[in-house]
């Protein structure tokens, strides 16, 4: 595994972020990889979050990347570090409201439906742009919007790839944010997503297999 981490970023920029994605893996081996001096790490079921959470050491950064219900919120809100997944204004409404309540801000970014693929969520890129574009920090005191994420298409057509990666930094380009964060690219194309400007990339088997 500390080979596969060294192997990543010898491919990847400096300023790019490393995000190791946990899911389904044993707490074992995710301490390992955390004394290799990794800290940040994506889930993307709440339960198996608050499980691994709460055994592992509490100086981990936890994203969160997967679909979130509104009702289970207020379980991760005490401590998530970025939320990568929001999909909705719903969603944003309620984790304004947790924030809240915890007396924090939560750091979010908001899912870009960049794939045709019918299965999966998110803003399409004109509700994404006019969100920014509003005064959305009214509406959300206790939400920090820290830029976009997406999924890309299962493709082996490379072409489809890199069409979405710069529809994608195309719009991180227009949202009226310093420094917004691009959250794209996965174990098949992190090689890719960061020729076309992503700054942050999410790798899971590409590190445990
Ligand atoms: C599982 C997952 C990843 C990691 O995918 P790999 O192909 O295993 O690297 C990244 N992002 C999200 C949202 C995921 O669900």
């Amino acid at each position: 595994m500390k080979n596969k981490i060294a192997t990543i970023r010898q491919h990847i920029n400096d300023n790019v972020k490393l995000i190791i994605v946990t899911k389904n893996q044993s707490t074992q081996d995710i301490h390992k990889i955390y004394s290799f001096g990794e800290h940040n790490f994506g889930e993307n079921k709440v339960q198996e979050l608050l499980k691994k959470q709460k055994e592992l050491p509490k100086d981990i950064n936890w994203h969160f990347i997967g679909h979130l219900q509104t009702k289970k919120v207020k379980l991760i809100a005490p401590f998530v570090h970025l939320i990568q997944s929001v999909d909705s204004i719903k969603l944003l409404q309620k984790i304004n409201k947790c924030a809240g309540i915890n007396n924090r801000k939560i750091d979010c970014l908001i899912q870009i439906k960049i794939s045709k693929d019918a299965n999966k969520s998110g803003f399409s890129q004109k509700e994404a742009l006019e969100l920014f574009q509003t005064q959305y920090e009214h509406d959300f005191p206790n939400i920090s919007l820290k830029g976009i994420m997406c999924i890309g298409t299962l493709t082996n057509d490379i072409s489809i790839t890199i069409n979405e990666f710069q529809a994608m930094k195309n719009i991180s380009c227009r949202i009226p944010i310093k420094k917004p964060i691009l959250s794209m690219g996965m174990s098949k194309d992190y090689r890719i997503a960061c020729q076309e400007g992503s700054n942050m990339i999410r790798i899971g088997s590409g590190v445990f297999q």
